[in-house]
Parts: C-alpha cells; structure tokens; sequence
C-alpha cells in the first residue's frame, strides 16, 4: 500500500518536473526526437498488416494464405500474384537476422497488385509469383540467424533420434537451427539417427517446421504447375569490397554451390542445371544495374570458389530437382545494419531483373557464363592475387613499387603452375611469396591490411593445393 502510494507521488512529481519545462523546451524536445526516430524493419505484427492491407488494395490480384505455423506458433504466410504459367518463388527471412527481403518482397507486390502498367501487366500474365517473405517468424522476432527449437523438443517430436548428436546445423546457445541447412533433395526424405550429426557437405534433415513448410509449398506448387521455374533467397552477408577496384559490394549474387562443375557427386540428380540457374543469377544483375542509379557499380557474385559444396541449402536442393535457384546477399546484417531504403530498392530491382525477363522469355537468350564476368571479391587462384596487388598499390599500401613488382612476379610463377596444375611447385612458390610478405612486414614495407589479407589468401591456395 504505501509503496503504491510513494509511486503515485514520485509519478505526480515527475509530471509537475514535466510541467516545469518551458514549451520552447518542450518543443526542440519532441522534435530533436522525431529527428532522430529510425524507421525501424517490419515486426511480425507489422508485416501481417501489410500483406492485408496489399491483399485488400489489389482487387483480388493478391492472394494472402497461411502456409503452416512456427515452433513458437507464428503464422507463417505465403503471397501470391500472376495467372501465368511459369512459376517463381520468392523466400525471405530464413535467416532471421537479414530482413531486406520481406521489405523488398512487400513493395514488389504492392506494384504488381496495384499498378496497370505495361511490365506489371506481361509479369502478371506470364509469371506466377508466389513469395514467403518471412520464413523464420520466430528468429526474426529476435533478430538472430537461427529459428528457436531447442533440441529436448526435437527428440520430443522426433523420438527415434533419442541418443543422437544434435544435427551440425543446431546452434546450442540460440536453441535453434539454421533452417538454410535443413533440406534435402529428396523432399520426402524423414530424418534418421544414423544420419546425424552430419557436416555441411551432407544433406539436411527436414527438422524444422519451417523447412518442412517451404519444402511442401514448394511440392504443392510443383504438383499445380509441373515445374517450379525458379526460386530465389534473400539474405544479407558481411560488407567486403571487390577485388580489383576496392569498391564496395552492394549486392551480390549466387547461383548454387554444388562443387566442381564435373564432380560425379550429383550424377543421380539430372535435373540439375547449373548453367540455367546462371542466367537467373545474370538477369538479377542486369535488374539490379538498370534500375538502380548510376547503373549500381558494386553488382558482384558472391562468394564461390568451386569446391564450395552446400546440398542442404533450400537452393541446392531445389537446384537438383530441377528449379533455376539464385542468392541475393545484402551487405550487412541486422541489428548491426539498421533500416536502408536503398538497400532494400537494391533488392527489389534484382528481382523485377527476373520476373520482366521470365515475362518477355529473353532470360532464356542469356549467356548463363557472362554471370560469371561480374567482379568478385575473393580469391581463387594467384591471378585474384595480382589483382589484389595491382589494387593494393593504386591505395599506397606499399612502401615502394619495388615492393608490389617483386611481390606480383611471385604470383606469375604461382599463376604458371596452376595452369599446369602442378599442385607440389604450386605450394612451394607460395610459401616463398609468404617467406617475401613476411620480410616486408618485418621491415615495415607493407600495410597491415594488405598484409592480412595476402597472407590469408596465400594460405587459401596452399590448403587448396
Ligand atoms: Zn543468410
């Protein structure tokens, strides 16, 4: 009782304190605020509102449905627009801290259920999309990668795995799984306990509701139109900069990592075609270049060095049914990376690059390898090495030019025996430019970063080799 009545006078105070401050204070108070308030990235609440309210605008062009529930009992929601028969799907949010996607997704349909225009038209009439712009409800409630199912439910709800090691793709201290990695090409396949743990060059599970959900979204739209056409991810990475002109990467684009083109590890998935997904990957890019300003400089391929082998993506898997599957990475991820209006166009024209081009049929007139033209920000082999030396010298991070040629004629012989895959010279030659790299550190003739970044990737091919 008294403390309720200390707090009703220690409120009364604070309003009269309130009271006190003259209105010009008042004033540049509220509106020093509303300077500072950020639009923030859509809640749940938030984002179901808004797939009604593009429903209710549309006339009947948008179709909201409910495709199943998270473990934490969030509705999981699918939209869908177009009568044409070639079907795209739209992912959004599986991980839940990467949350341009459900952003881009909304304002996309909002044109397409709104708009006469002559491009809204054709895409409508020749492409179904259907988009899920929040897949990991619950993790993106919490802004964090992985949904939440901590693994005394999965036994729970899957009893025979009683005694196994949780999958590799369980994270114990958010209790929850990157869904990212919990699918599996055979889409009937049920989890088994001699399967897991597994590692990442393995299949995944089918653990997760939520990969269950888009896996059965995705059989159902197979069923209705005989081929899921494409499918697109939207996620967000770390910010890097390209290799040759150091600028930085505003989108990059994948198509899916399924190894060496002649690996023998997918001859019983004929379906897959790599080169289809490519010319998705590429017609992302020309949408993301011609409707952004200045053309976009900063439009790279993500990360692929051809070893790179990740089947339990939803991309990999759905690539070896046979779907055309491509990777959207945003730089920078959420909390870190607060609301980017730009960022979020960025995405929405990568995928108006698609759906015009599925529209006109011209993404089939694509040269799937031209994908492979755009810059990339890793490295591979020596020659990504000079590049980065070549670039490294432009921003006087060596002391001398002396420094960058000697440093470049190593990658030469480096580069020679590549070509010769003579793996043994390969790796002696190497571990000579590291022996180089280290005396002009040693002698304060190169800057830390490039350092760093040439020794790392140094080591790269080595391991490689
Ligand atoms: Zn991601």
């Amino acid at each position: 009782m008294r403390k309720n009545l200390l707090k009703k006078m220690m409120a009364f105070a604070a309003m009269v304190t309130l009271l006190l401050i003259p209105v010009s204070g008042l004033a540049a108070q509220v509106e020093g605020n509303s300077n500072h308030v950020e639009k923030d990235w859509m809640s749940y609440v938030e984002l179901v509102q808004k797939l009604n309210q593009i429903k209710e605008a549309s006339s009947g062009k948008v179709e909201v449905e409910v495709i199943g529930q998270s473990r934490q009992g969030r509705e999981i929601h699918a939209a869908r627009v177009g009568t044409g028969d070639q079907l795209l799907l739209i992912n959004g949010n599986i991980h839940g801290n990467e949350k341009s996607g459900p952003e881009a997704l909304m304002q996309m349909f909002e044109t397409l259920g709104t708009s006469d225009s002559p491009l809204a038209q054709s895409i409508r009439d020749e492409v179904t999309i259907v988009a899920v712009p929040r897949l990991n409800v619950d993790g993106a409630e919490l802004t964090q990668r992985q949904n939440v199912f901590p693994w005394d439910e999965v036994v729970a709800t899957y009893p025979l795995l009683e005694g196994a090691e949780p999958a590799w793709y369980y994270h114990a201290r958010n209790r929850g799984f990157d869904i990212n990695r919990d699918f599996n090409p055979d889409l009937n396949y049920e989890p088994l306990l001699e399967d897991l743990p597994g590692t990442s060059a393995d299949l995944g599970f089918f653990l997760t509701n939520e990969s269950q959900i888009l896996r059965d979204l995705y059989l159902d739209l197979k069923d209705e139109f005989g081929e899921v056409e494409a499918f697109v991810d939207l996620h967000h990475m770390g910010t890097t900069k390209t290799n040759k002109t150091g600028e930085d990467v505003t989108i990059a684009i994948d198509y899916p990592p399924l190894g060496p083109d002649d690996s023998q590890k997918y001859a019983d998935w004929p379906k897959l075609d790599q080169d289809k997904s490519k010319r998705y990957a590429l017609a992302a890019a020309l949408g993301v270049k011609e409707l952004s300003d200045n053309e976009e400089p900063g439009v790279s391929q993500y990360i692929h060095p051809e070893e790179r082998d990740l089947p339990g993506q939803a991309r990999s898997s759905f690539a070896l049914n046979g779907t055309a599957t491509v990777l959207f990475e945003m730089p920078g991820q959420q909390p870190a990376f607060g609301y980017d209006q730009e960022l979020i166009d960025r995405v929405e024209n990568g995928l108006w690059g698609i759906a015009s081009r599925m529209a006109d049929d011209s993404i089939n007139r694509l040269n799937g390898d031209d994908f492979l033209s755009l810059p990339k920000y890793w490295t591979e082999s020596a020659s990504d090495m000079k590049d980065l030396v070549t670039r490294f010298t432009k921003e006087g991070m060596f002391e001398s030019d002396t420094v960058a040629r000697s440093l470049a004629t190593h990658l030469t012989v480096v580069e020679r025996f590549e070509k010769q895959e003579n793996g043994a010279k390969v790796v002696k030659h190497t571990e000579g430019f590291k022996f180089l790299l280290n005396h002009y550190k040693e002698e304060g003739m190169i800057a830390q970063e490039a350092y760093n970044r040439l020794q790392s990737d140094a080591n790269y091919l080595i391991g490689k080799w």
